[in-house]
Order: structure tokens, then sequence, then C-alpha cells
């Protein structure tokens, strides 16, 4: 199956009525890299950094971050790349920086929380993301920012770094873009402020769609209880969607439903024209999406988004179906 995507790495991301989708890739590693060629991926949507903490039994050295981060850089050339700073804390624990027990790790000191607590951490991974930046464009997003405010606070320590790297003589990126995770729900009812402040906008739906539902994403017991198919769940998608391409702010979205055909395809047809997932899904996806009429598409869904089913998910299926 793997050979018979491979075909589909140097077609064009469009759909079957002309519709261009950015496909990029979800990274974290230097093992990750050579990924972007292989799949003829847009570039890299999400670059966890948190990986490279999570596999060393010791805080990563400035200067190893940085190797990271330049590696990454010069892999992915001119295609663009998000880095998303560190996101520890809760179930991601590093031995190293003295184990937390938490009641509730999902909703706890973790992510943007723990580093804005812990800004040296957070001034340390900036500083490396900014020297292997110098020459150019480096886009940087925090995750888990739950209120306008931690979005400030985090642009302003960059903000800071950035300054002394100027005051040291240090070369510099071209151009810093900044942008946000929105994963959690309550952002999504803060666009009207956030939007002025953001050079972009990546939804993670894993955390978002866990929140909003209530229902922890890696317990079975509930996993499978909450469709994100669901009525309820695309609205959110589709109007924090529309909210960001009103206003010219590119978004996207990262988590694992983008990399499923059928979650992409909904996706699309609620109005992403970005999404980045696994490396493995940019074949299926694309070859979805080469299949795919997004204008027939669109209308179906909006047709279906307010009636009452429990879960559109049986409806877009045999859309799927029977178109082929
Ligand atoms: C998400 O929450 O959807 C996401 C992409 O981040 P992570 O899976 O790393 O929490
Ligand atoms: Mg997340």
């Amino acid at each position: 199956r793997r050979a018979e995507y491979a075909q589909y790495r140097n077609m064009p991301a469009v759909s079957k009525d002309g519709v261009a989708v950015k496909l990029y890739m979800n990274a974290g590693l230097t093992v990750d890299l050579p990924h972007l060629d292989e799949t003829g991926a847009d570039g890299i949507g999400l670059f966890r950094t948190e990986l490279q903490f999570m596999v060393s039994a010791t805080m990563p050295r400035l200067a190893t971050q940085i190797e990271l981060y330049a590696n990454a850089l010069a892999a992915a050339g001119e295609r663009p790349l998000i880095f998303r700073t560190l996101d520890v804390g809760g179930d991601k624990v590093l031995p190293y920086m003295g184990a937390q027990r938490e009641e509730n790790p999902a909703l706890g000191w973790r992510a943007i929380r723990l580093v804005l607590d812990r800004p040296a951490l957070l001034r340390y991974q900036l500083r490396a993301l900014l020297i292997a930046g110098a020459g150019k464009v480096l886009s940087i997003m925090f995750p888990m920012v739950a209120d306008v405010a931690e979005f400030r606070q985090a642009r302003q320590i960059l903000e800071v770094e950035r300054r002394r790297l100027e005051r040291l003589g240090r070369p510099l990126p071209q151009a810093i873009r900044v942008g946000t995770m929105l994963e959690v729900p309550a952002l999504a009812y803060q666009l009207p402020a956030l939007l002025p402040l953001v050079d972009f906008i990546s939804i993670g739906s894993n955390d978002l769609l866990q929140f909003f539902f209530a229902a922890d994403r890696g317990n079975p017991k509930v996993a499978g209880r909450y469709d994100l198919l669901a009525p309820a769940a695309l609205k959110l998608l589709r109007d924090i969607c529309a909210a960001c391409t009103a206003a010219g702010v590119p978004v996207s979205l990262c988590g694992e439903m983008a990399g499923r055909p059928l979650e992409a395809m909904t996706l699309i047809g609620l109005g992403f024209r970005s999404i980045s997932m696994n490396a493995v899904s940019i074949g299926p996806v694309k070859a979805m999406l080469r299949g795919l009429d997004v204008g027939e598409f669109r209308a179906y869904i909006d047709r279906l988004i307010d009636g009452p089913d429990r879960t559109l998910r049986g409806k877009i299926e045999s859309f799927a179906r029977d178109h082929g």
C-alpha cells in the first residue's frame, strides 16, 4: 500500500473541482525529517519539540537543541515549518524535571502553563530556536493556550530573547512568525481578541475535542463514546475556521483526525485548506482529495450539520462510497 501511495508524491494536492489543500506533516525528531521528501508533504505543520526532551535522560543542552532545530530547517528548505514550544507536564513527565503526580494531568500544570511559571526553560528554548533560525523564516507556536494573556506573555518572552540576541550582534531570523495552538475550547471564544495578535492558528483537535466532550483521549472506556464527526464538534471546527479565514489569519489543524481520510475529507468540507498529519497519512489523504468534489461535498455537509443525526459519520461514509 505504501508503494501504491508513493505515486501520489509528485502529484498536486488539489481536489477534483480544483480546490488546493496544503498537506503538511507532523514531526519532532531527526528521524522524521526524510519523510518530507518521501511523502511530498508541503512542509511541517507541527514540530513537537518535546520529543527531544522526552527521549533524553537529561535536559538537552542549548547546542543540542540548536542542532535539531537547524537540521529541521535545513530539511524543510523553502517549505514552511512550525515549531511548537515544549508541551511537557501532565502525562509527559520529564524524569529530570522532578516528577509531579497530578490528579488530572491533562488539565494540569503542563505546556504553556508550566513554562510561563518556569520561564528560564522557555527562554532557553526560544534562544535555541532564534539561533537556529538565523537568516530564515522562523515560525513558532505555543501549546495549550487557554487565555489570550498567556499568548501575550509567551510572545513577550520571545521578544526579550530576540532583543538579547540583537544586542549581542547575533544574526537573527529573516522573519519571525508567532502563532498559537487552539486546543482549549475557551480560546475559541476569544478569537476577536486573539486574531489581531497572531500570525497563524493551528487547531490541536486531539486536546480540543477531549476537552470539548470532557472525554479522556487515552481512555478506551470513553474514547469511543463521542464521535469527532458529531455535529457539535464539526460546528466548533467550522466556526473557528470561518473566523480565522474571515480575519485573514492562516488556520490549520494538526490533530490525529487530519490523517484519517474520512475525517480529513470532512475538514476540507468544513472549509479547511491546510491540515497537518502523520507522514504515513499524506499519501492516503492526497488520494482522497484528488477524488473529492469539494463544492458538492460542502453542500452535502451544510444540509446535514443542523439536522438530528448524533454523528454524520454514516452519511459521510456513504457520500465517500457513492463518489468513489
Ligand atoms: C493535539 O492536541 O491535537 C495536538 C496536535 O497536540 P498533541 O497531540 O501533541 O497534544
Ligand atoms: Mg495537544
